[in-house]
């Protein structure tokens, strides 16, 4: 039963804002604490999604919301025409943490995809007027404006929006056969772009073998490699980037979800030498970058530096794997359960979505990518018994659906 006020609220987004997000599910927060988030009724939920893998450190931490009041105080926004302190902050924590490199901000995940598509075709259409193409995977996601929508491998989001920006080929992930095929001595790859758990695509974490092939022949025909780090950094993974899993070196990552805190920015990072293909008026955003959300990303960037959030990342981890590996032992309705650090899926052989709506009006928030796959994305810092009341409840949604 939704009660008044939240009829009221469902009424007024039907009325003034656009459906693309179809029925959104039936609750609207307002508060949110660490892990705990709190409905417009006051009711207290458990919070295994951390906003699309984006509240890294939860809600409210201390250490972001010093560093957002501090920079509210001081300034907001002035534009990439000015020098800016808190991004020179940001970058430098970006190289400590990653490689040493240069950054380039931006204000989301499809741009920070959007500013290495282009990165990619100025560094190949440089070597040869036929080095464009950009060789992305089915499955993968990598955005929805046109640009990385296009590098996208899924039909159904290309689906009704005409021709589409040429250059991009799509190979099946984790077979390196298809890609040695495709790529090994080809003059037209001008780079490769890929993410390592493939996020929305179902939780599906690339091979270490298909990695480090890929890799070796791109490095050995100078072919670029892009990681999509937007759903799988800051931490996510255990590491600070999920390209640390693998023994690799990227040239690119993209960066954006949680690198913020909540607060929209995104990025890419990468090896110095690529400065060269951005010069002067190539590329650019009004508020890529801001004071403000700069600021937050080196706030955010100062605590994935701490040793202690990484390794609670990681008991974490262990401590879901066993558990939903102890729920499938006793339910039979989970199929597989994959992933890496805390990007965690579980497919089930039931409708994901209304398993996740069950949960819901149970106090626990999960989510469903792929169709059946249950997303659990918590935040690093989260405390074990949480974890454990939140897959207490969703093991009892689990039993209740086989009878
Ligand atoms: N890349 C990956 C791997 C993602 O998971 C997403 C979003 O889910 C994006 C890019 C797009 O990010 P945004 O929604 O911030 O544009």
């Amino acid at each position: 039963m939704i009660s008044k006020k939240l009829k009221k609220i469902i009424d007024l987004d039907k009325h003034h804002l656009y459906q693309n997000y179809g029925d959104r599910q039936e609750v609207c927060f307002v508060k949110g604490e660490g892990s705990l988030l709190y409905d417009q009724d006051g009711r207290q939920y458990i919070d295994l999604f951390a906003g699309i893998a984006v509240q890294n450190l939860g809600h409210g931490n201390k250490a972001v919301l010093k560093a957002l009041h501090s920079q509210l105080d001081k300034i907001v926004h002035t534009s990439n025409h000015y020098y800016n302190i808190e991004q020179i902050e940001a970058a430098r924590l970006l190289s400590q943490l990653s490689f040493p490199g240069k950054t380039l901000f931006v204000n989301s995940g499809t741009e920070a995809n959007e500013a290495a598509i282009k990165l990619a075709r100025r560094y190949g259409l440089s070597t040869s007027d036929k080095r464009y193409e950009i060789v992305t995977f089915q499955s993968s996601f990598h955005g929805r404006t046109l640009g990385s929508m296009t590098a996208t491998g899924q039909s159904k989001i290309h689906s009704g929006f005409g021709p589409l920006p040429g250059g991009f080929r799509y190979l099946p992930y984790n077979d390196i056969k298809a890609f040695k095929k495709a790529v090994d001595k080809s003059k037209r790859t001008a780079a490769v772009m890929l993410e390592l758990v493939q996020g929305e695509g179902g939780i599906i974490p690339a091979e270490h073998g298909f990695v480090a092939e890929i890799f070796d022949i791109c490095t050995r025909n100078g072919i670029l490699t892009i990681v999509d780090e937007v759903q799988t950094g800051i931490g996510r993974t255990g590491k600070p980037f999920a390209y640390q899993n693998y023994g690799i070196l990227p040239d690119v990552i993209t960066l954006a979800k949680g690198l913020g805190g909540g607060i929209p920015v995104g990025a890419i990072h990468t090896k110095s030498f690529l400065t060269d293909y951005f010069g002067k008026g190539v590329h650019g955003s009004t508020f890529g970058g801001n004071h403000l959300a700069a600021a937050s990303a080196h706030a955010v960037l100062k605590e994935i530096s701490r040793p202690a959030l990484l390794n609670n990342a990681q008991k974490i981890s262990s401590l879901i794997f066993d558990e939903l590996a102890r729920i499938k032992d006793r339910t039979g309705l989970i199929k597989e359960i994959r992933g890496m650090g805390l990007l965690i899926g579980a497919s089930v052989k039931t409708d994901g979505a209304n398993i996740v709506k069950k949960a819901l009006e149970s106090g626990l928030v999960i989510n469903c990518t792929a169709g059946d796959v249950i997303r659990f994305a918590p935040a690093l810092n989260i405390a074990p018994s949480l974890v454990k009341k939140g897959l207490a409840i969703f093991e009892k949604i689990l039993t209740q659906e086989e009878q």
